[in-house]
């Protein structure tokens, strides 16, 4: 495609776009699980309509725009004072919990470095659980990750966390919770090992950091994962996620100005004048900035805490049906709204597909096989049709079937393959299998069971990653 010579209609523009979202997920009707957070049709009309006061704005010259300035420290203020923090805390907002991220991290190996000159390659330790924003910064910023595995419990083990630490470790890592399970790692314990060996230590709040608050003050029983823990140094919480912020915004608190002083640039030989920027981005879109302070002040503890009480009550619901359908349960001790489903008797993909079939859309989640609720507003009003089609789904992947079979049959096939193939055919062949299986028109995969099953057998975990980076350099091409 070439830009059109001649420019187009506004409704030939508009009209066009709208049709090709006829393939996306409906988030709207809570099909959905992941991607969106929604707290009903005036929320999202407030975000929108101060994304579109500020569409314009630059963040970038925090001069020129002193409304943005305001916006952005009164929500990073507003976010300290939920969070544990206090005077001294210091931080930005962020395009989101990568972003969060990958500042945190940045700031862990300057701050190393100014501490420790020896130190080389910096180490982050890291609970296999944490998102993988950890690892592409440890990717960006040439840092080495030590993964440690979870307990039983899904949650980040201590005393291996401990075993892990080396004079080149500047950063211990916790969630609250973590995305696959949704448990709260143990925070106090982590950060008091930070505190004893001299680290910093981050909470990834980017999913729980405008959800815990609101679940405690509804009298749940919660550990403290915040700044209010001794020896905890950054937090990050993400205002697109249940902030139902618009998307682009997010926080990184540090426990003091002097910390957050390692995330910051400044060069000022640049011909074309000083030139500062807080955070990764250049130029800073003011729309996710003046919506996430909408939203805040739309809603206030009062209303975020009266949709933090209708999602738990739908999560209650969900967990009480899941706990008394024999085939399924839940992984580990989830804190919030954030759930896996897994089995000891079926295989859980095939309960996924079912459900895909009946047009709800849940991630898979693999070590070990479930499949992953994030349960928001979208989701309250939908828990009955929900959990109807989950026992459907049940009885289906139990039922025996010539597409199982068939598909079963593939797998054993790719298996016995790849142990013949050379590693390179093998990367070869996989995306044509992957794409067999997968949506035909670009829409959303339809059955992945036997994509999963076979990715589960392929015996060389590097292959997997090659084709994976092949799919991304795929969609991200024209498609044809
Ligand atoms: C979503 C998430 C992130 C990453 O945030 P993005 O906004 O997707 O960049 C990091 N950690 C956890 C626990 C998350 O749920």
């Amino acid at each position: 495609m070439q830009l059109p010579s001649k420019g187009k209609s506004k409704n030939a523009v508009l009209s066009q776009m709208t049709a090709w979202r006829k393939n996306d997920v409906r988030w709207r009707e809570g099909k959905v699980f992941s991607l969106v957070f929604f707290a009903g049709e005036e929320a999202s009309s407030v975000v929108k309509e101060a994304f579109n006061l500020f569409f314009s704005e630059n963040g970038l010259n925090p001069t020129a725009f002193p409304s943005l300035r305001r916006f952005e420290t009164e929500v990073v203020a507003m976010m300290a004072s939920l969070l544990g923090g206090n005077e001294q805390t210091a931080g930005n907002m962020t395009s989101g919990g990568t972003e969060s991220i990958i500042l945190t991290c940045l700031a862990a190996r300057e701050w190393g470095r100014a501490q420790r000159p020896a130190v080389n390659t910096p180490e982050i330790i890291l609970p296999t659980t944490a998102h993988p924003a950890f690892d592409k910064a440890a990717h960006y910023f040439d840092m080495r990750v030590i993964h440690v595995p979870v307990g039983d419990d899904f949650r980040a083990d201590v005393a291996a966390t401990e075993a892990a630490i080396t004079s080149n470790t500047v950063l211990i890592v916790g969630s609250a919770p973590a995305y696959p399970h949704g448990v709260i790692d143990p925070i106090q314990e982590l950060a008091a090992l930070a505190k004893k060996n001299d680290l910093l230590c981050h909470v990834d709040a980017c999913v729980g950091g405008l959800m815990l608050p609101f679940v405690r003050r509804l009298g749940y029983d919660l550990p403290n994962f915040d700044l209010s823990v001794p020896g905890v140094t950054s937090i990050s919480a993400d205002l697109h996620k249940y902030g139902y912020a618009a998307k682009g915004a997010s926080v990184i608190l540090y426990r003091n100005a002097s910390l957050r002083r390692h995330q910051l640039f400044a060069t000022i030989e640049w011909p074309g004048g000083i030139y500062a920027s807080p955070t990764l981005a250049g130029t800073r879109p003011g729309g996710p900035i003046a919506a996430a302070w909408a939203i805040m002040n739309y809603l206030g503890e009062e209303g975020y805490v009266q949709i933090t009480k209708r999602v738990m009550a739908t999560v209650q619901r969900i967990r009480e049906t899941i706990d008394a359908i024999d085939d399924i349960k839940i992984l580990g001790e989830p804190a919030m709204s954030i759930l896996a489903i897994a089995s000891d008797s079926l295989d859980i993909y095939e309960v996924g597909d079912e459900l895909g079939l009946m047009g709800w859309h849940l991630d898979r989640q693999q070590h070990p096989a479930s499949l992953h609720l994030t349960l928001h507003g979208a989701h309250v009003d939908r828990s009955d049709e929900f959990l109807r089609d989950l026992r459907t789904a049940v009885v289906r992947a139990k039922k025996p079937s010539l597409g199982k079979t068939v598909r079963q049959f593939l797998i054993n096939f790719a298996r016995v393959l790849v142990n013949w193939l050379p590693s390179r055919w093998v990367s070869r062949l996989f995306p044509q299998a992957a794409a067999k299986f997968s949506g035909e028109g670009g829409g959303v995969p339809k059955r992945s069971a036997a994509m999963y099953g076979m990715m589960a057998n392929l015996p060389n975990r590097g292959d997997i990653k090659e084709v994976v980076l092949d799919l991304v350099e795929e969609f991200t091409t024209r498609q044809k």
